[in-house]
């Protein structure tokens, strides 16, 4: 099991921003931002945005209303950015699609997670 399946199981601790039937936002242990959440789908579907298709779109619409909700709730009127890193390469650790909410002024620097 993945870490991220392993905190929806609730095998491992972890403070919740968001939660619905669908989709868990937790907040990030290691946060490169004031504000770091991490939005992820409760089942281990696809490992990052490259396995999108028109046959699992739905889950990631659903995950973007979560976003928009949590960036109201927290009052994130000045802006933020939602990255999914897809692949070694572009830094993902965990193979379960998440989307990175990052906000505050390091998050707003030129500098990716
Ligand atoms: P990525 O590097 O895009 O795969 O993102 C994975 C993120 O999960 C990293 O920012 C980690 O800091 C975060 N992370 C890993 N384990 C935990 C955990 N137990 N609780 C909260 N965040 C975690
Ligand atoms: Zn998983």
């Amino acid at each position: 099991m993945c870490v991220f399946c392993k905190i929806i199981a609730g095998e491992i601790p972890s403070k919740k921003a968001y939660e619905d039937d669908d989709v868990l936002a937790i907040y990030d242990i290691n946060p490169q931002a004031p504000v770091h959440i991490v939005f992820m789908p409760k089942t281990h579907r696809m490992t990052c945005a490259d396995d999108v298709n028109g046959d699992n779109a739905e889950i990631i619409g659903k995950i973007f209303v979560a976003i928009a909700k949590v960036a109201k709730e927290l009052g994130l009127s000045d802006g933020y950015r939602v990255i999914n890193n897809c692949g070694a390469a572009a830094g993902q650790t965990v193979p379960h699609i998440h989307f990175h909410l990052l906000a505050g002024k390091d998050g707003m620097s030129e500098s990716m997670i």
